[in-house]
């Protein structure tokens, strides 16, 4: 099963604009990463808790996929 805690998405510094890659496990959990660009730091807040909703989302999708495959995959000897 995919681990979505380790997908990652890009977020620009509010300061410099610079690009940071950070997983959805540290939206998740509100981490603090600091800038490569400009050095500060960025509190990362999942606003209205946006990422649970995506993920729940994500895995119902994934979970509706397996089911399909399980009813539409033929195995032949
Ligand atoms: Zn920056």
């Amino acid at each position: 099963m995919i681990d979505l805690d380790q997908c990652e998405i890009e977020v620009s510094c509010p300061t410099c604009g610079f690009y940071e890659p950070v997983t959805l496990k540290q939206i998740r959990l509100g981490d603090v990463v600091v800038c490569r660009g400009c050095k500060s730091n960025m509190r990362l807040i999942d606003h209205m808790h946006e990422v649970a909703k995506a993920r729940k989302a994500i895995r119902r999708q994934l979970d509706a996929l397996a089911e399909y495959a399980q009813k539409t995959i033929t195995l032949r000897f």
